[in-house]
């Protein structure tokens, strides 16, 4: 059978608020897609014919002699997901949709797929082919047991890397350590979609996905921030580290996801192996947990001293904390956009994005907004940490959205001269 994977588009910051890119002097990060597709299309068997397409850029070919059709989605790109899938089923042809937002709204995508995979995919997939073959596809899939990430081959990244040309060249391509986490933090789905263990990837996989980035001039993005976890999950990240140590090579990561209690948690000697192992750039993630919750709210100045405290040792290791602000949290009144913007100035960051708090579908956040009457609306494509899409506790939704955009705005002001840096040092999510 052929079968083509597709992609789904969705808006990032710049594309739902243009000027943002006369305000901010860098290149726009025109990023991979997620490892959805690469993983179950390396899970798929031989017999069959696979294809991709990158519905941001190329035509879907919805009309191409294809048996079935695949999209993966979340949140942002769901309601473009559908239309396509509507597209596929008004041709007559089978589609099934995966990816985390039909994982939590799984009868919402059965009303335009045939069928959708809900949560870890693998299993389900391969169901989902045998049904397809004989002729009864149709309904949700759902692994009974968690993949046995023993088995998992490597990502067919490739399908993404031959996709590069002018308008898609990124400088990096996710790469997986674990799947999974114990913990509920309020705006994540990586529990509801994964499972609430966490599971490791051998460590030969997770450097053989990194190994096969390089050979094709890529760095590996690890966005996990689970693998700062004391104990195992951080010596599961350690060995993987020690593998380029003990080769005398820099190990080719553009950047690793962390939260600022994480970074404080992490001690100095591992900071520095990640250093000496490559490491040069976290992604400090905000917004979600009690320091950045609390650094900026005026109100709590110890959780303001631990942020800047996260922000120096990241400093003093020579690792760029590349900083996430998230704005629009309970505690934030309309003072909260100043006090960031004089945090940015005190810590000297570089580079920061801003971003609009979400309550994401099947998060505990989405489901306390929800109880509360505060959802505005349902257009799952402004669900995308640049619009407002609830009622926010202290301020309202058009003071908090022209916040986000100021901060935007005044933060770059000061630093035009990021344009004439080299492109990967001028380059940011947005
Ligand atoms: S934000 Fe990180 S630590 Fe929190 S639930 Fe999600 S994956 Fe786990």
């Amino acid at each position: 059978m052929k079968i083509r994977f597709i992609y789904a588009s969705f808006h990032r910051h710049a594309e739902d608020h243009p000027e943002l890119r006369e305000h901010v002097p860098c290149d726009e990060y025109f990023g991979p897609p997620s490892l959805g597709i690469a993983s179950i299309a390396a899970f798929t068997p031989d017999e069959h014919e696979i294809d991709f397409r990158d519905d941001r850029f190329e035509d879907l070919g919805l009309d191409d002699d294809v048996d079935l059709f695949a999209i993966s989605c979340f949140t942002p790109s769901s309601v473009r997901a559908m239309a396509i899938a509507d597209a596929v089923r008004s041709r007559g042809k089978p589609v099934v949709i995966g990816g985390i937002f039909p994982s939590v709204r799984p009868q919402e995508a059965l009303q335009h797929a045939t069928a959708v995979v809900v949560g870890e995919g693998e299993l389900s997939w391969l169901r989902v082919l045998d049904d397809l073959k004989r002729g009864r596809l149709g309904g949700i899939y759902e692994a009974s047991a968690p993949c046995d990430l023993r088995r998992l081959p490597l990502p067919r990244v490739d399908l993404y890397l031959d996709k590069e040309c002018e308008a898609y060249r990124p400088d990096d391509y996710p790469v997986q350590l674990t799947r999974g986490c114990p913990l509920k933090c309020s705006a994540c789905a990586v529990p509801l979609s994964l499972g609430r263990t966490l599971r490791y990837l051998p460590v030969e996989h997770v450097v053989g996905q990194i190994d096969q980035l390089a050979a094709r001039g890529k760095l590996a993005s690890l966005t996990e921030d689970t693998s700062f976890f004391p104990g195992a999950p951080r010596k599961h990240f350690e060995r993987i580290l020690d593998v380029y140590v003990e080769r005398g090579e820099e190990a080719p990561i553009s950047y690793v996801g962390i939260s600022m209690p994480l970074v404080l948690a992490t001690d100095d000697a591992f900071l520095t192996k990640m250093r000496r192992a490559g490491v040069r750039m976290f992604y400090l993630v905000g917004g979600f947990d009690p320091i950045t919750k609390g650094a900026f709210t005026g109100t709590n100045p110890r959780a303001r001293e631990k942020a800047e405290l996260a922000i120096r040792r990241c400093q003093e290791h020579d690792i760029d904390p590349y900083t996430s602000f998230l704005v629009g949290n309970e505690e934030d009144d309309e003072g909260v956009f100043d006090r960031m913007l004089d945090f940015c100035e005190t810590v000297s960051l570089e580079k920061a994005e801003f971003a609009i708090r979400t309550p994401y579908p099947g998060t505990p956040t989405w489901h306390e907004m929800n109880d509360a009457g505060r959802i505005l609306h349902r257009d799952w494509s402004k669900y995308n940490d640049a619009n407002v899409v609830f009622r926010p506790a202290q301020m309202s939704p058009e003071r908090l959205e022209r916040g986000y955009l100021e901060l935007w705005r005044d933060f770059y002001a000061s630093r035009r001269a990021l344009s004439k840096r080299d492109h990967r040092e001028a380059t940011i999510q947005f």
